[in-house]
């Protein structure tokens, strides 16, 4: 096979990966420590013990090069994994670029997203650690899904607070969760005290994934055997989703092809960091020569816009505190259609890679995002998830480029999920009812004024 051919690249399930990639160890220094936020001294397992299996806290912290993938989780992953590499043509004839464009598809999971790729380890663990119960959020629904999924394969129960302005724009979600076997409640809600906090203050409180996060925590805390499961930001999970990059190495090598450039969205970081770490240590090893960029929402801009600091993971400060780029802790976005894309904080190992200068980052607004999900519904047939729309249009304003200076690119992309749940949306843009929304200068201040404050 040669790229001059190929429409889309397959493994066999014998050639899926089965060791995850753990970035920390080839960086050139580790990333800061997680505070507890009383005492402000690094936090050690102990802390994190009510919240996570030891497993998943091992890996939080390791700095192992590779992690052996267990044999009940490949089970699982060979329900859809390898996922395909497609070549998208049909997208580079109607741009008229020289530009070659490569997608690594996560839409055919369960879920239609990449979140089972961590939801399945992170059940396996608690049910090997004799945990009954996972509590979590979901801001579009997308990790609800992949978590009630995963639950049901190791025999969890699975309860989700999803953000009210999703759990109002995207019923079907509500829906398929229940299928899956798991219980969900809109966030806030009244079952928690960060819940009901936030409603006495605002009654209609759209809801944001720090407070989901909050109302989950509260309730795995209180509980022995209820754990609290996260679906993008720690390292465990970029870990677990390194799998993505993992198998595109290898359909990029099956057809003799390198990526030049290689964006991808970014809410929390997961499915950008496990399609790009791989990549980034092939760069690292001098292997190949790559320029990485992370796509955000200009509504949410936690990278391009926000400062490098310790905060809270969630919004009431329950959480340990990370040094990562954030908006504030109560920072709440407008409510943006690419509900996964709606969070403060970015997960702290990309934005210590962002602060060592081994990625680009660039926001953009949800209308062009919009467009570029149209355009390449209407070549390639798929339906994108509004998160990786943000990820195509940043491909097609780079391939526009490439047709402005001839420079046939190699460029990759992970469309990581599919939109079929999230039509109310592109109903919205195609009646062109969708506005755009980006933070005041004033608005990005008031919102970092209230960080904690940890000495340097
Ligand atoms: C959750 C989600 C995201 C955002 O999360 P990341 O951790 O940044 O990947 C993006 N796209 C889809 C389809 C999602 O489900």
């Amino acid at each position: 096979m040669t790229d001059q051919n190929v429409t889309k690249v397959l493994l066999d399930e014998s050639e899926m990966p089965r060791r995850w990639y753990n970035l920390v160890a080839d960086l050139p220094s580790p990333p800061p420590p997680v505070l507890h936020p009383g005492t402000l001294a690094p936090v050690g397992p102990d802390d994190l013990a009510p919240l996570f299996p030891m497993a998943l806290i091992e890996q939080e912290v390791t700095d192992a090069r590779y992690v052996d993938i267990p044999e009940d989780v490949l089970d699982v992953y060979r329900l859809w994994r390898p996922s395909p590499l497609y070549r998208a043509r049909r997208l580079e004839r109607a741009l008229g670029t020289p530009a070659k464009i490569y997608y690594k598809y996560e839409g055919v999971s369960p879920a239609g997203s990449h979140k089972p790729n961590t939801a399945v380890p992170q059940a396996y663990y608690n049910a090997a650690a004799g945990i009954r119960r996972l509590t979590t959020e979901t801001g579009a629904g997308q990790w609800g899904t992949a978590l009630s999924f995963a639950a049901a394969q190791f025999g969890l129960e699975c309860e989700v607070w999803q953000v009210r302005a999703s759990y109002d724009q995207k019923p079907y979600r509500k829906i398929m969760i229940e299928t899956f076997g798991g219980v969900i409640h809109p966030s806030p809600s009244p079952l928690t005290a960060a819940g009901r906090a936030v409603l006495e203050r605002d009654p209609a409180s759209p809801g944001s994934l720090g407070i989901a996060i909050s109302e989950a925590v509260e309730v795995a805390a209180q509980h022995a055997d209820t754990n609290y499961a996260l679906g993008s930001v720690l390292n465990h999970v970029l870990l677990h989703q390194t799998v993505i990059g993992e198998e595109a190495l290898l359909q990029f090598a099956k057809i003799g092809v390198t990526p030049d450039v290689i964006v991808g969205c970014t809410g929390g970081g997961s499915n950008f960091g496990g399609l790009t770490f791989p990549f980034l240590r092939e760069k690292l090893a001098g292997n190949l020569d790559v320029t990485i960029r992370a796509v955000e929402p200009a509504s949410c801009p936690s990278l391009t816009k926000g400062v490098y600091a310790y905060d809270f993971g969630d919004t009431a400060g329950m959480t340990p505190l990370m040094k990562m780029h954030t908006l504030g802790h109560d920072f709440i976005p407008d409510p943006i259609h690419a509900g996964g894309l709606r969070y403060h904080g970015m997960s702290p190992l990309i934005s210590h890679v962002y602060a060592l200068g081994l990625i680009e980052a660039v926001a953009i607004a949800q209308s062009e995002c919009f467009a570029a999900g149209v355009r390449f519904a209407r070549a390639e047939g798929i339906v994108p998830a509004p998160e990786p729309t943000h990820a195509l249009a940043a491909c097609i304003d780079e391939a526009l480029r490439c047709k402005e200076s001839g420079e046939p690119k190699v460029i990759l992309t992970a469309l990581c999920g599919h939109g079929h749940l999230d039509l109310a949306a592109y109903g919205a843009y195609l009646a062109g009812e969708m506005t755009d929304h980006a933070p005041t200068d004033a608005q990005l201040a008031a919102a970092i004024a209230n960080l904690p404050s940890v000495p340097a």
